[in-house]
């Protein structure tokens, strides 16, 4: 007797049902209908019917060999799967289906037009009752052709309405290049026009805080929706992925997590070094890192320190963070800090002296964030006390703000005070030699980098000619220890630290 094909079918799911998790059971085949089985060209063709586009991806990706071998044992050698998707055509009918299936964030699905070839109007339900008006099938058998094999691949998925979490004021408009950052604010730039297009993926921004690196990173998002060079962006700090990931866990949500993230286009992760030790955390993005680079999607990350520098992180996902480009932003200089200064006044519509911004760039050196502070905790004054901006204000205000701000010293300035101090040639301090001397100056400056700046112990050993972090630790465990038992050395050491604080002002 001919089986219909709900029996076949359930056939096939009960084959694939004694190989995969219930969880998976659950989400990825239950939801799929038997439509039709039809003998053709000596073949057996059982048709089933997806709820989305994406689960037809899904099953490509994951579940290839195993739907091949229970079509093979249900229905013979000559037994070939269709899919069938069906997409809907109501975006306002849609919300249930797009909760279930597509998206770990309550988006509401986009309402354009259905995607040509595969959609078909029908129901929205993943269980759709309805049979489409117009459908057209893919057979599991071409996934061996180029372009199909990689599901992401495949233009045509109708995705869902994403919130790209971008803020609008961080564009490449309001973003002042300088040295410190040009290499940065081009290659961003490059991108924004062709995300996934470049060399630059993933594209790694680093660099201290207050920097510009989420604003920067951020503008590509913008510039991209703007020109229509990506289609899903998104931006997502990595606490909010690890936050996200971790309540998909809980609520045993992983797969659309998961679905939710390859689905994206332009994918920008800020601050990454706070995936260090979550090794869970990285694993799943290190599979939608991989999922979305092999089909060309762009991938922008930020560091608080370059790649070398992040403890914490697995080896295979940090050597993929060095694949494309890694750019530092560094402090801005005297002439950036003006233009900066300029450009925030311009753009809150306030009038400043010449003379006022040259000032407080002259005396805010740490980082961009700090120079915005000042500016505004100037604005706040003068309205407060309904006072015009003038250099006695700026001072006044400042005074205090200065104090608290934690100085942006170099180490090569570190270095050059202990040295003039010591009286020793400054390039001494990054050489060879191991006189008593040199080594007692290099262990001093080194003490005072780890103490005054938030440079790492392996760039400050890189800056002292290339030394490991553990001749680092060594020489402030050193000075610290010698600090305690020679007073005549705590007075040198004493003295050179407020030179340096001097040298700061
Ligand atoms: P980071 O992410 O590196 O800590 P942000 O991107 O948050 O730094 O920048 C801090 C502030 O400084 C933001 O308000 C940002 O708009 C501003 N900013 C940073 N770099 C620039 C720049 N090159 N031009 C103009 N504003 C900048
Ligand atoms: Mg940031």
């Amino acid at each position: 007797m001919e089986q219909s094909a709900e029996q076949v079918w359930g056939a096939c799911l009960e084959h694939i049902q004694e190989h995969v998790s219930r969880q998976s059971f659950k989400t990825w085949f239950e939801p799929l209908t038997a439509q039709s089985i039809e003998e053709d060209d000596n073949l057996r063709k059982l048709t089933v019917q997806l709820p989305s586009r994406f689960y037809y991806e899904w099953l490509e990706e994951h579940y290839y060999s195993l739907l091949r071998k229970t079509v093979t044992k249900v229905l013979g050698e000559n037994g070939r799967l269709f899919y069938d998707i069906v997409v809907e055509q109501e975006a306002d009918t849609d919300v249930s289906a797009a909760d279930q299936h597509t998206v770990s964030r309550p988006p509401t699905r986009s309402a354009s037009t259905p995607s040509t070839e595969q959609s078909s109007a029908g129901s929205p339900q993943p269980t759709g009752a309805q049979p489409p008006s117009r459908s057209s099938s893919v057979s599991s058998e071409s996934s061996d052709e180029e372009g199909i094999r990689n599901p992401f691949a495949i233009p045509g998925i109708q995705k869902a309405e994403i919130d790209s979490q971008l803020n609008s004021n961080y564009t490449f408009d309001r973003f002042i290049q300088g040295d410190c950052n040009r290499l940065a604010r081009s290659a961003a730039w490059a991108i924004s026009q062709e995300p996934g297009g470049t060399s630059y993926n993933p594209f790694l921004v680093y660099g201290g805080v207050g920097l510009g690196k989420t604003h920067l990173i951020q503008s590509i998002g913008n510039q991209a929706k703007e020109e229509e060079t990506a289609d899903t962006v998104l931006y997502v700090s990595s606490e909010r992925f690890t936050t996200e990931f971790v309540q998909s866990i809980q609520r045993n949500r992983i797969n659309e997590f998961s679905m939710f993230y390859r689905q994206i286009d332009l994918l920008i992760v800020d601050d990454v070094q706070f995936f260090s030790g979550k090794e869970k955390t990285q694993e799943e993005f290190f599979h939608i890192f991989n999922a979305l680079h092999q089909s060309g999607k762009q991938i922008v990350l930020s560091a608080d320190r370059s790649p070398r520098e992040i403890d914490g992180i697995e080896e295979r996902l940090l050597s993929r963070f060095k694949w494309g480009l890694s750019a530092d932003v560094q402090s801005p200089g005297l002439e950036t800090r003006i233009a900066i200064l300029q450009r925030k006044a311009e753009d809150d519509n306030i009038d400043l002296d010449q003379e006022v911004i040259e000032f407080i760039a002259h005396n805010i050196k740490s980082n961009i964030r700090e120079l915005e502070g000042a500016l505004i905790r100037l604005m706040a004054h003068a309205s407060l006390h309904q006072r015009d901006i003038d250099l006695g204000l700026a001072k006044e205000v400042l005074r205090d703000l200065m104090k608290d701000v934690q100085v942006s010293l170099t180490i090569e300035e570190i270095q050059r005070t202990v040295c003039e101090y010591l009286d020793i040639a400054e390039d001494l301090i990054r050489a060879k030699t191991r006189k008593r001397e040199v080594v007692r100056a290099r262990q001093i400056a080194m003490y005072f980098c780890k103490e005054m700046t938030q440079h790492s112990l392996k760039t400050i050993g890189l800056h002292f000619g290339g030394r490991d972090h553990s001749t680092v630790i060594h020489a402030v465990k050193t000075v610290e220890d010698q600090v305690e038992t020679d007073e005549q050395f705590r007075d040198t050491v004493d003295q050179i630290g407020r030179k340096i604080e001097l040298r700061a002002r």
